[in-house]
């Protein structure tokens, strides 16, 4: 419909031009003449025809050459002119005034076009370029559940969050019960996740699951090019939510209105501020034993104004992961629910085939395969469609970056495989919670060590210990792939961070010695004479220099050789997580354990078999 707009409004530009270029451009027929001029002709017996109306007359006359000429003329008052063009034997008629239209349009259509473009221009910097009228309303949409009322069936791969949501489900159903049986409801549920991870889809099922009515808005809506409009617009928002009670509000991209305030140098966008403190007031406001619930969705939670996180507004969070292999196939079925699929289809090999999707991608892959099967006539889905959907996905512009390669794969599985190695060789290390190689914000994979309990102190030894663990993951890249990646940058980051505290300020280093060379302060502040600040000499800033690079290097060194005496192991490892992409700890027990058990002859007939098998 919005297009169909656009497309029309285009199309009236171009025409109003042409016309004014038309009109510009017809050679003047007419020509000008004097009243008085007029009048010669008409006694000299030249003039023709005349068409009389009250503004102008037009006509012809006949020149000294004899030829034919078309004029106009102003009238001034002259009763006498009829009788005159009578006696002169002149053809006249009159003329009733000109419509409106043309008049309006031939006097004003420049500036009414000017007009038109200045508002058509304003309308397409207001975001989107949405209908101008409608300003201060909410453009929350209400999805009629009746018709296509989604469940919790429909999506797929997030059981967890799908738990934490029960409770709102159960609130939404009976406000009343709930409360007599001494629930407390949160006002705000974030939903956070990266894009396409089924956000929405999770809201409205909530929706869907408790039979209540769904309003949607973005958050990027409630930012207009007017101070105030986004404010309006949040407060209509919230009065449909109370209008409908029991209901459930959604706001998705809540970031492009919740982003911390003062952020950045220059202050703030006073618009995007007002609403945020609209939604706020309203969040206050607003009691949850009205029944409304407020569900919002972010990628970007790191960025969100904190005020928004306090309790009584947004406190319950809850994640929404990209899905790993099983998630990917349970999304896989979801999908498929519709589509005629061969039986050579497999979506388990599906799954393995696509890390890194997210559900949207799925959705799309899904889509593009029954595409591809119904431009070849197919009767059904075949597995050659998907092969070649999944590429297309791949290759697809804004999917790119997230996609990862079975290469990529692989040295990412040895990289957290190396971080979980070396912890499990060093005794005394935090034991480890859970290993992952599905990406989760800017980190490709992630090795979560847990400790067993509240630490406040931390020995040497440990710290080293953490050192080294961090340092495996790179360490284990070496060892497979003889090569370097980019990938291990945070780990490097954070080992010699860690390392510059151990000289600087807990005095861990023989050389440097018990003292505490913290960098002042004020050395981050430009424009102040910071070298004389400075707490040490030159000569003791490259001694932290040697020392902490001999503690980094030490580690490395140690991750290095736990991990060349434990190469099998650590294929083991990486092999299983590029299976599963996550384990918990347990299943990195048993497969260490069961790694030993293997001995190295037995390895040896195991590879020739793979090999035997890839060679088929
Ligand atoms: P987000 O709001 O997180 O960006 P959406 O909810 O808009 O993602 O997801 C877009 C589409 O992708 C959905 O309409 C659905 O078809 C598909 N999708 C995403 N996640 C899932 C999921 N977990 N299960 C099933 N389908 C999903
Ligand atoms: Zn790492």
């Amino acid at each position: 419909m919005n297009k169909f707009l656009k497309g029309l409004s285009l199309w009236l530009i171009i025409i109003l031009v042409a016309m004014l270029f038309a009109r510009l451009m017809r050679p003047q027929e007419h020509k000008e003449i004097d009243y008085s001029e007029f009048k010669n002709y008409l006694r000299s017996g030249q003039v023709v025809e005349a068409l009389i109306s009250e503004a102008l007359i037009k006509g012809s006359f006949k020149n000294e050459k004899g030829e034919l000429v078309k004029f106009k003329t102003v009238p001034v008052e002259d009763p006498k002119l009829v009788e005159e063009l009578e006696a002169y034997g002149v053809k006249y008629k009159g003329e009733v005034k000109k419509n409106w239209l043309s008049v309006v349009l031939l006097n004003f259509g420049p500036i009414l076009l000017f007009i038109f473009i200045w508002f058509m221009l304003i309308r397409s910097m207001q975001a989107g370029g949405k209908q101008a009228m409608s300003f201060g309303r909410t453009r929350a949409k209400l999805m009629d559940q009746s018709k296509q009322r989604v469940t919790f069936k429909d999506v797929a791969g997030v059981e967890e969050a799908k738990e934490e949501l029960q409770e709102i489900i159960a609130f939404l159903k009976d406000p009343k019960k709930f409360q007599k049986l001494g629930g407390k409801i949160p006002k705000g549920v974030l939903l956070y996740g990266a894009p396409g991870t089924g956000k929405t889809l999770l809201a409205r099922a909530v929706a869907g699951e408790a039979g209540v009515p769904f309003f949607s808005a973005s958050g990027s809506e409630f930012v207009e090019m007017f101070v105030g409009v986004g404010a309006s617009r949040v407060r209509d928002l919230f009065t449909q939510g109370r209008k409908n009670a029991p209901c459930l509000l959604f706001v998705d991209e809540l970031d492009a209105v919740g982003r911390h305030r003062f952020a950045g140098i220059g202050g703030g966008h006073d618009e995007r501020e007002q609403t945020l403190n609209q939604l706020l007031v309203e969040m206050d406001g607003f009691d949850t034993r009205e029944g409304v619930i407020l569900i919002a969705a972010t990628n970007r939670p790191d960025v969100l104004d904190p005020a928004l996180l306090r309790p009584g507004r947004f406190d319950r969070h809850i994640m929404v992961p990209n899905p790993d292999l099983n998630g990917r196939e349970e999304i896989l079925k979801v999908h498929t629910r519709q589509i005629k699929l061969a039986p050579d289809v497999d979506l388990k090999v599906i799954a393995r085939r696509t890390p890194g999707f997210v559900g949207s991608d799925i959705a799309n892959l899904v889509n593009e395969a029954a595409l591809l099967a119904a431009r070849e006539d197919k009767k059904a889905v075949e597995m050659k469609e998907f092969e070649e959907a999944i590429d297309r996905v791949i290759a697809g512009p804004q999917r790119k970056s997230r996609m990862i390669s079975e290469r990529e794969k692989k040295i990412i599985a040895y990289h957290e495989a190396g971080h979980t190695l070396v912890a499990k060789l060093i005794p005394g290390t935090d034991p480890i919670h859970k290993v992952s190689i599905i990406p989760r914000g800017p980190a490709l994979g992630y090795t979560l060590q847990l400790p067993l309990e509240d630490k406040y102190l931390s020995t040497k030894t440990e710290i080293t210990n953490k050192l080294t663990v961090f340092l495996g993951g790179r360490a284990a890249e070496e060892l497979t792939f003889n090569e370097l990646t980019t990938g291990a940058e945070n780990d490097l980051h954070q080992a010699t961070e860690i390392a510059h505290k151990m000289v600087c300020e807990y005095g861990m280093s023989d050389k440097v010695g018990p003292l505490t060379l913290r960098k002042k302060e004020s050395e981050i502040f430009l424009g102040r004479d910071f070298a004389k600040e400075k707490a040490y000499s030159e000569k003791t800033a490259q001694m932290i220099d040697q020392e902490v690079r001999k503690i980094v290097e030490d580690c490395r060194s140690r991750a290095k050789e736990l991990l060349t005496k434990n190469k099998a192991k650590l294929d083991r490892l990486a092999k299983a997580l590029m299976e599963k992409e996550i384990l918990v700890g347990e299943e990195v027990e048993q497969i260490l354990k069961h790694a030993q058990e293997v001995s190295p002859s037995e390895r040896k007939s195991r590879t020739r078999d793979r090999n035997k098998k890839s060679r088929k």
